[in-house]
């Protein structure tokens, strides 16, 4: 459990609109990781107020995301929770009373300007290099609220102050200071009575008592709004904490082009969870005693937010694939490892039995794939007396048919088909003919794989076992 007491509640606050993303992953970690130490709740909370935006099948995805990874949140619309709806959409008849409120207490107002007026008056602002004026901010508080009981379309819009400047605290940062000029006047709700993102954010943050707001660095510019909306409604502030960006290997903010960046990708090529989760905890974060290898529950022991650091962490494909093999090699038993590859191989529609042979495999090519979506290229001539012989292997095969019969025929009398065994014999034949090991082996190796490329002879011949390789080897003499 960490230093600090009281129990943390954080929320991250996806918008359905794509894939579901390798950032979101990594900033539901921190968040999950921050409320959990403290014994604390994580939310889920999906942000919908942009139907332009909105695409149906992202939010399921995002749960299944979070499932995948193990990092199932206290609250969602999912779960459910004493402080739902988690879903904006089902939440807009809250938000109006709110914005009101604001514009009683002189804190926000209504504003007339239509689309063109506003387009034409950015243009200036944008040349002129200020933000952008709307008259109806000097307009009377009472003739405005006339005019919109009277039925005129109108927004409510935040009335920033004119000078002065706004300060955020945030917990990686150094206070950062806004100069009140340069913010604009935002749109907290829209003439439809719908909420913008600041307004709803900030809303249901305080609905849902979230003390602790970790997101990415891309949201500090939003942050003094929802500092001055803090302000205004009197209430406390939670902390902020704006979490390094993900690059891809040119520093650039990662993307699509770059780097496969939804999570559905990693699960398709076959990475784990475990390994991802790790992964993403090093991007801005490094263990204290420089252990690279952890889990969730270690993660959760040994992080503090304070330690987070701001260079910008990269994504590295390479190192993901790194952390995947170290998982597969290190971390995981051979049984979880052949269960986890089959549910994988399953799910890709290559029905292989669980069997003794098939764990066999597995424990033998491990070592030799960084991710599941290896396996079944380079194990064809496992499963199949119908495997490709490449060139070199053909070569191979052509140069020992003098040997080949006579291995057989060895092999095939093999009372104990074992690794040492084979290993064995394969000596003993060898110094019989005073043949190099390096002659005897390389024609074996192609007849039964069709490849050069693959595990330590005897024992890829004791995993495929006596039948199979004495036929094999009979096959390739013509
Ligand atoms: N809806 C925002 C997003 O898509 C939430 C940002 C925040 O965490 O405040 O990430």
């Amino acid at each position: 459990m960490s230093a600090s007491s009281a129990p943390r509640v954080t929320r991250i606050a996806p918008s359905p609109t794509g894939d579901p993303h390798v950032g979101t992953a990594y900033i539901g970690l921190f968040n999950y990781t921050l409320a959990h130490q403290s014994g604390g709740k994580f939310i889920l909370r999906i942000e919908d107020t942009d139907r332009g935006r909105y695409v149906a099948s992202s939010e399921q995805r995002i749960f299944d995301m979070m499932a995948w990874l193990g990092l199932t949140p206290d609250e969602s619309p999912l779960q459910g929770g004493p402080n739902g709806p988690y879903r904006q959409s089902e939440r807009f008849g809250l938000y109006g009373d709110y914005a009101r409120q604001l514009v009683e207490s002189g804190h926000a107002y209504y504003a007339f300007e239509t689309p063109e007026e506003l387009a034409a008056r950015r243009e200036t602002a944008q040349q002129e290099g200020h933000v952008i004026a709307i008259p109806s901010r000097d307009l009377a508080p009472a003739d405005a609220k006339k005019r919109v009981e009277a039925g005129e379309a109108a927004v409510i819009r935040l009335k920033v102050p004119r000078d002065g400047e706004t300060v955020v605290n945030d917990r990686l940062r150094d206070p950062i200071h806004f100069a009140n000029k340069e913010i604009d006047d935002k749109v907290l709700l829209k003439a439809d009575g719908y909420p913008t993102y600041h307004l709803a954010n900030v809303v249901d943050d305080r609905l849902m008592g979230v003390t602790h707001v970790v997101r990415a660095e891309e949201w500090i510019t939003s942050t003094p709004i929802h500092a001055l909306l803090y302000r205004a409604f009197g209430w406390p502030e939670p902390v902020f904490a704006h979490m390094p960006l993900l690059r891809n290997a040119d520093k650039s903010k990662i993307s699509k082009r770059k780097n496969p960046t939804s999570v559905e990708w990693y699960q398709q090529q076959g990475y784990l969870p475990e390994a991802m989760l790790n992964f993403l905890a090093t991007m801005g974060w490094t263990h204290p005693e420089g252990q690279e290898i952890f889990s969730l529950a270690e993660f959760q022991r040994v992080f503090k937010l304070e330690d987070v650091t701001l260079g910008g962490p990269v994504f590295s494909q390479e190192k993901l694939r790194w952390y995947n093999g170290k998982y597969l090699r290190e971390v995981l038993s051979d049984e979880e490892v052949a269960r986890r590859l089959h549910d994988f191989l399953a799910q890709q529609k290559t029905d292989l039995p669980n069997d003794d042979y098939f764990r066999a495999v597995t424990r033998l090519m491990t070592p030799r794939i960084e991710v599941f979506s290896e396996f079944m290229d380079k194990t064809g001539y496992f499963w199949s007396e119908n495997y490709l012989v490449d060139e070199k292997a053909q070569k191979a095969i052509d140069a020992g048919q003098e040997l080949l019969p006579q291995l057989a025929a060895r092999l095939k009398t093999l009372p104990e088909f074992g690794a040492d065994s084979i290993k064995q014999l394969f000596h003993d034949y060898a110094g019989e003919k005073g043949l190099k090991l390096g002659k005897v082996m390389p024609p074996v190796r192609a007849a039964v794989a069709g490849t050069m490329e693959s595990p330590d002879l005897p024992d890829l011949l004791a995993t495929l076992g006596q039948e199979r390789v004495v036929a094999r080897l009979n096959k390739a003499v013509q």
